[in-house]
C-alpha cells in the first residue's frame, strides 16, 4: 500500500451534492490503495464569482481585505458538505479551512502566496485514519487575517500540501488532462500524456486555466509530480514533470489570455524619463504591464503602445488621467477587443526558425496582430477578438496541437 495522496476537485465537480456523492466514491476507493488520503476543493461551482458580484453591489471599491473574508466562504461550504457525505458513508474524515490547516500566506489580500504549511494537525488527523478535506484557495496571514491565493488558487493548495507530505498531487476537473490547446475552443486538441513543469507553466502564466501557474511553480521546485485527469470519468490524464524524454516538438501548446487590454499613447515624449515617469505610475497603482512597444512619432515624439490585465481598466484610467493632464496634445485609445495568443515549447531552444514560421503561417492567412513578444521558450502575439477562433485553428492544425 502507498503511502499518501493528495487528490484535489475543482467547482465544477463538486457543484452539486449528486457530484460530491460520486466524487466521495472516488476517495473512498483511493483511501483502499492509500495509507493517507488528503482532499482539497474549490467552491461549488460558480459560487466564487457570484460572491464576487456581491461584493461588488456592497460597494464600488470593496476593501481586499473583506473580500478575501467574503471568498473563502465558498470552500467553507464545500468542504464540510464533502465530508457530511463522507460520514454518511461511514468514512471517518474532517473538514479543514486553511487556517486549521495550518497554511500560513503572506502577500497582498486576494494574491498571497502561501509561505509554509504547519502540517502537525493534518498529520494528526491522518495519524488517526482520517480522510482530512481541506479548504483549497485560502489561508492566514501573519496579522491572523483570512486571506485568498488568487484565482484558481485551489491548485496551489493541493500541490503545496503534495509538496509538505512527500507526495503526488491529483487534480481532478472537467476535462480528461493537458491537451495541446483549450478543448473548449479547438475541439481536436490533443491530450498530452506527459508535460514538464516548465512548459506547464509557462503555458499557465500565458492563459491556460486548467492549472494555477504557482501551483506549477510549487510542483517544480519541490519536485511534486502533478497529475491531471477527470473527476467524471477513468480515462488516463496527464503528468507534468520534471524534463521528459519524448520526441521534441518546436511547439507544445498555445494559451490564450481573453482578459487583455490595449493601450496606445500616441504623442507621447520620446524622453527615457518620461517614459520612466508613465511606467512607475502604472506600477505604483498594480498595474502589470505585459507587452510594450514604441515607433517613432515625429520630432521627439513616439507612439506608445502597451498590453496589461483587462481588470486593470481602473488603476490605468487613474494613471492615464495624470498623465494626460501633465503632456499636452496626447491621443489616448484603450482597445478591450483583444486577446493574447502565445505558443509555448521547450523546442525552440533547439529548433531555429518557429518564429518566422509562425509569421508566414499569420500572413497566409490575412491574420494581422498588433504586438508581439518572445521569451525563450514562448511567442505571444496581441490580435483582435474576432480573430481569436480563426489564428487558434490555424496555428493549432498547422502544429498539430
Ligand atoms: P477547475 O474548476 O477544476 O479548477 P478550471 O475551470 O479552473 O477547472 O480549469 C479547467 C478548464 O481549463 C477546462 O474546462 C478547459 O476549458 C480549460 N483549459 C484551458 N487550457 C487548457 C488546456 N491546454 N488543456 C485542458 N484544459 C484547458
Ligand atoms: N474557488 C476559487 C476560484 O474560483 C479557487 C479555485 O477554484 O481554485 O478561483
Ligand atoms: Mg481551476
Amino acid at each position: 500500500m502507498e503511502h499518501s495522496v493528495v487528490m484535489k476537485f475543482g467547482g465544477s465537480s463538486v457543484e452539486s451534492i449528486e457530484k460530491m456523492q460520486a466524487i466521495a466514491q472516488r476517495i473512498i476507493k483511493k483511501k483502499s490503495e492509500f495509507r493517507h488520503v488528503v482532499v482539497v476543493v474549490s467552491a461549488m461551482g460558480k459560487t466564487t464569482n457570484q460572491l464576487l458580484a456581491l461584493a461588488k453591489q456592497a460597494a464600488k471599491y470593496p476593501s481586499k481585505r473583506e473580500i478575501d473574508m467574503l471568498i473563502s466562504t465558498g470552500e467553507q461550504v464545500s468542504i464540510s458538505l464533502l465530508t457530511m457525505i463522507l460520514n454518511e458513508l461511514g468514512e471517518q474524515a474532517i473538514a479543514l479551512t486553511g487556517f486549521q490547516a495550518g497554511i500560513k500566506t503572506s502577500g497582498l489580500h486576494t494574491k498571497n502566496k502561501i509561505l509554509d504549511i504547519d502540517i502537525s494537525k493534518i498529520e494528526n488527523y491522518l495519524n488517526t485514519n482520517h480522510l482530512v478535506v481541506v479548504a483549497g484557495f485560502q489561508g492566514l496571514n501573519e496579522q491572523g487575517d483570512i486571506t485568498t491565493l488568487g484565482r484558481g488558487g485551489s491548485d496551489t493548495t493541493a500541490v503545496a500540501l503534495a509538496a509538505k507530505l512527500g507526495c503526488t498531487a491529483e487534480i481532478y476537473t472537467d476535462v480528461d488532462g493537458i491537451y495541446g490547446v483549450d478543448p473548449r475552443l479547438y475541439p481536436e486538441a490533443k491530450k498530452l500524456d506527459v508535460i514538464t513543469y516548465e512548459e506547464m507553466k509557462e503555458m499557465a502564466f500565458l492563459g491556460a486555466k486548467v492549472m494555477e501557474p504557482r501551483s506549477i511553480e510549487i510542483g517544480q521546485r519541490y519536485k511534486v509530480p502533478i497529475y491531471v485527469a477527470s473527476s467524471q470519468n477513468n480515462h488516463t490524464g496527464t503528468l507534468i514533470k520534471e524534463y521528459t524524454k519524448v520526441e521534441e516538438k518546436s511547439i507544445t501548446g498555445l494559451s490564450i489570455s481573453e482578459k487583455v487590454m490595449m493601450v496606445t499613447i500616441m504623442n507621447f515624449s520620446a524622453r527615457s524619463s518620461d517614459i520612466a515617469t508613465l511606467f512607475v505610475a502604472l506600477a505604483e497603482n498594480e498595474v502589470n504591464v505585459d507587452m510594450i512597444s514604441q515607433t517613432p512619432a515625429g520630432e521627439g515624439l513616439i507612439n506608445l503602445a502597451f498590453t496589461a490585465g483587462a481588470d486593470d481598466l481602473e488603476a490605468i484610467n487613474e494613471v492615464l488621467e495624470k498623465i494626460t493632464a501633465r503632456y499636452e496634445g496626447l491621443d489616448v485609445i484603450k482597445n478591450m477587443n483583444v486577446v493574447k495568443i502565445s505558443v509555448v515549447g521547450t523546442g525552440m531552444r533547439t529548433q531555429s526558425g518557429v518564429a518566422a514560421e509562425l509569421f508566414k503561417l499569420l500572413a497566409d492567412h490575412q491574420i494581422e496582430f498588433r504586438l508581439v513578444t518572445t521569451s525563450e521558450i514562448s511567442i505571444s502575439y496581441t490580435i483582435d477578438k474576432k480573430h481569436m477562433k480563426k489564428t487558434v485553428e490555424v496555428i493549432s492544425s498547422h502544429f498539430g496541437l
